[in-house]
Formats: structure tokens, sequence, C-alpha cells
């Protein structure tokens, strides 16, 4: 087998279905006989919303949730108010959406999981990994029922508390963001309206709130208590939490789906890779879920690691190119969790800042930018959409493959035929030139001439086919 992926979350789901669309043979395995039960990382932020639109889901999770809902304060029983929940960005041609989708996450894996079936993917439920060795040519895995899988490759997306990771030995090092415990629950109520998300703040900084989950007829609970309180998880539990610190009584609480307790904390793992591992997802970064990055960053790990193995295993593009996950990724990550604990600790606004439409990867060494002025949009940056001699640019994008833009600047000859060219006259913030735009959707070579484009494509694998 060519990879093994570990873990059937949001990270394991997506890399599922981007090695499956190229016809790279992997598999997922997942511990759990089931895929995910609760509503926690709700949140797909506008940049994931675009690797889903790539992905071919977009429509299927819009279907599955909807808008965020503004906040109502409470206070005594009474509505003090609304109160937005982001900062508005605007939407422009160049990214066509800027507001937060709200989906339950299982639903959202419903949705991945549905697709990587379609594709003809895999998922052995019911199979946890306990160990793995790696050598020269390939991983061999074991799991729990004694069995193995040898995979050339093995990805690490089973969650914060990874075995993969342990096992090969890679650290994580990071700080409590809150002593306080954190609940999260799912859970049918009586006598709240479904409009707002009804939010029930203490003086002293604790307090819960309840947001209807778009798209279902659950509200997930979500409750910070004061530093030392025994959290209980039973229905009872939940039903006393509500009564004492909101208008509600215990009885309100008719059901209880999943319930979850945490204290939020960063980690970042010391490598991403070590040989034939990778890690993805909260096995390579956790933090608060405040500002809804975790599932977001998960998949755009998937989203950029994806792309890559197949490049590799089925273009015959250069290993090399594998060393740029971990370089690109881990900076992101970082940068993530600081912004995570910014928003936890009310410093940073929820708006511009955790959108992520202005993540990209300028440092990374497979971002040329040939022009002495750049426009606009720079090599690293991510490829806006736009409108291009009547082809929408993001309709171009889509799909496993490079695509070459030649903007007022002529197609220079011997691109390959599954390159996409678009040519045009100037378009948006791209101006003039030529772009060649990685199938993750960022640009990963800028000119105003052809020069140097065939040697960036050869050190790249971008024209490369088997
Ligand atoms: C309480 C809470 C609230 C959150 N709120 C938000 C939010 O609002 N917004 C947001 O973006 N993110 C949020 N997150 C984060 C988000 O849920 C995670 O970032 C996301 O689930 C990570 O996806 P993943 O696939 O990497 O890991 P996971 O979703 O943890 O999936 C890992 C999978 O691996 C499986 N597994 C584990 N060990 C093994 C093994 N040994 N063998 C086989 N399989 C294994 C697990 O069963 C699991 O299915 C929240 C997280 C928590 C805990």
């Amino acid at each position: 087998m060519d990879v093994l992926i570990v873990g059937a979350g949001p990270t394991g789901l997506t890399l599922g279905i981007e090695l499956a669309r190229r016809g790279v043979d992997a598999l997922v395995v997942e511990r759990a006989e089931g895929l995910f039960p609760g509503s926690r990382g709700k949140g797909i932020q506008p940049r994931t919303q675009e690797v889903f639109d790539d992905l071919g889901v977009l429509d299927a999770i819009r279907a599955a949730g909807g808008p965020y809902p503004a906040r109502m304060i409470w206070k005594d029983g009474e509505r003090l108010g609304e109160q937005p929940m982001f900062e508005p960005v605007e939407a422009d041609e160049g990214a066509p959406y800027t507001e937060p989708l709200m989906v339950a996450q299982w639903r959202t894996q419903e949705v991945l999981y549905a697709r990587l079936v379609e594709l003809g993917g895999r998922v052995d439920f019911g199979r946890e990994v306990t160990g793995l060795e790696q050598d020269a040519e390939g991983a061999s895995v074991r799991f729990a029922d004694g069995t193995t899988v040898r995979a050339l490759y093995v990805v690490a997306a089973d969650g914060g508390r990874s075995a993969v990771r342990r096992a090969v030995g890679v650290g994580m090092a990071g700080e409590t963001v809150d002593p306080s415990p954190f609940l999260v629950a799912d859970v049918r109520v009586k006598g709240l309206d479904r409009e707002y998300w009804h939010a029930f703040p203490g003086a002293d900084g604790t307090g819960v709130a309840l947001c209807p989950l778009a798209g279902t007829d659950v509200f997930q609970l979500a409750g910070k208590l004061a530093e030392g309180t025994e959290v209980d998880l039973s229905l009872d539990g939940i039903r006393k939490l509500v009564a004492a610190r909101t208008h509600l009584d215990a009885e309100d609480v008719t059901e209880l789906h999943w319930a979850s307790e945490f204290r939020p904390r960063t980690g970042l793992a010391d490598r991403f890779r070590v040989d034939r591992v990778f890690l993805a997802g909260d096995a390579a970064h956790v933090h608060s879920p405040a500002g809804g990055q975790g599932l977001n960053t998960s998949v755009q790990d998937a989203y950029n690691l994806g792309w890559k193995l197949g490049a590799v295993l089925r273009d015959g593009a250069p290993v090399s190119l594998l060393d740029t996950y971990e370089e690109e990724r881990r900076p992101n990550a970082a940068a993530m969790l600081g912004l995570s604990t910014g928003v936890h600790r009310g410093e940073v606004q929820r708006g511009k800042a955790t959108v992520q439409l202005g993540l990209g990867y300028p440092e990374s060494s497979l971002s040329e930018e040939t022009r002495a002025v750049p426009s606009e949009v720079r090599a690293g940056d991510r490829a806006p959409d736009g409108t291009v001699d009547g082809v929408r640019l993001f309709d171009a994008f889509r799909g496993p493959r490079w695509t070459l833009l030649a903007l007022g600047a002529e197609v220079p000859s011997g691109v390959p035929e599954k390159v996409r060219v678009v040519s045009g006259p100037a378009s948006g913030g791209y101006g003039t030139g030529l772009f060649l735009v990685r199938p993750d959707g960022y640009v990963g070579w800028a000119g105003k001439t052809a020069q140097g484009l065939t040697g960036y494509a050869a050190r790249t694998g971008a024209f490369a086919a088997r």
C-alpha cells in the first residue's frame, strides 16, 4: 500500500479524498467503530470553504449547516442585547466567501466520508494503531488486534493524543492557555429560540452559552467553569449546570447526545515529519478552540500534504517535494496557535485574522517570485478568484492539477496537457504576467516572462507525469 492514514477525523478524511482522487493506493484506519458523533469544531472558515469547493463538497457542506447567528447576551433572565460574532470582512471577486459557515463537526465528517467513498476510498473502522517501525523502504504499522500493515508512507491524523506521534518519538511543547475547566455538549433544549447564540456570562469570567447548531435541532452547550470545579458530563450534571447558569429549568434540557471536557492548552509538535511518517491536524498542533481554527488548520494540513504525496507517488515528482510539507505547515500552525490564544484571551477579534484568507507560503522554497516589481498577487500568495476571458478562476483551479495563468503575456511552449492553461488580459490583483498556480491554490511561480519556469517545474514536478 502507498499511504496508511491513521484516524478518520477531518484530517484523515480530507487526506483520503485528496489521495483517492489522485489514484493513490491509500487506506484510512480508525480506532472507533464509527465516525465521531460530536459537534465540536463547528466553524468552517472561508479558506476552508474554498478548499471544500475544490474537493467537490461545498454544496453538501452548505446544506449540512448554515450561517452563524448573532450572539444574544442574557442577564437574570432578561435579554441585554445582541452582539455580532465577527468583525465583518468584505467580499470581493477575489474572495467570494468571507463568512464562516456553522456546521456541526459530525456533519462535516459525514459529508467528507461520503465523498471519500464516492471516490473509491475506504475507512477501516475498529482498527487501533498501537505501534510502528520504519526502515528505508517503508513503515510497518501494528494494530491492537495483532495484525500489521506495511505502507510506503504513514500519516498520523490520530488527533491530539496521537499514538503515532509517540511511536516516532516526537515531542509536543506547549503551555496551558487557561487553567479553568471547559465543557462542550450537544443537547436538546426547550424554551429557547434558534435565532440567536444565547450567552449567559457570569460576573467572574465563567459562564455558559447555548448555540443552535444550524441544520440540526440540537444546541451546542459550551461552558467555562471556575477553577477547581469538578465537571459532571452526565445528563443530570448538564441539567444542573444549565439550571444554575441560565433562566431555564433543569428539565428544559431534554436530551444529551455527546459531552466532553477540556482545558485549553497549546502544543506544537517538534517535527511534522520523521522519515516516512507525517504528522497532520491535531496530531501536529493543539490549541484553544476559540477562533475556530483547529478543524480548519487540520483540513489545510491534509490539503497541503495530499497533492505532494500524490505528485511523488503517481506523477514521479521529486521526493524532495515532501520536505516542503513541514517547511510550509509548521510555521503556519505556530502562527495559528498564537492567534487562537489571542482570541481566547479576548486580545484578537474574530474576523479578518480568523478567516484564513491571508495565509500563504511566501517564505517557502516552493515559492519563486521572479519579477523585479511584483503585482499585488505574488508567489506564495493564495491565488485569488476572478474571471479571465469568461473563465472563472476557481473553476479552472478545481481538480488535482496545476494551472498556468497567462495574463497579458504569451503562453510559453512545452506546457504539458495536464496543466490547465488560462489566458487573457490583465486581471484583478494579478495584473499581467505568468502565474503557475499549485494544485492547492497558491501561486508557486510568478514571472513577467517564462524565463525560469521550466526550471521551477522540474524542481517541483509541476510538469511531471508518469
Ligand atoms: C472541545 C473541542 C471544541 C472544539 N471546537 C472547535 C471549533 O469551534 N472550531 C474548530 O475549528 N475546531 C475546534 N476544535 C478542534 C477540532 O475539533 C479539531 O481540530 C479537529 O477535530 C482535528 O481533526 P483531526 O482529524 O486532526 O483529529 P480528530 O478529530 O481528533 O480525529 C482523530 C481520529 O483518530 C482516531 N484515533 C485516535 N487514535 C487512534 C489510533 N491509535 N488508531 C486509529 N485511530 C485513532 C480518533 O478516534 C479520531 O477519530 C475543538 C476541539 C475540541 C476538543
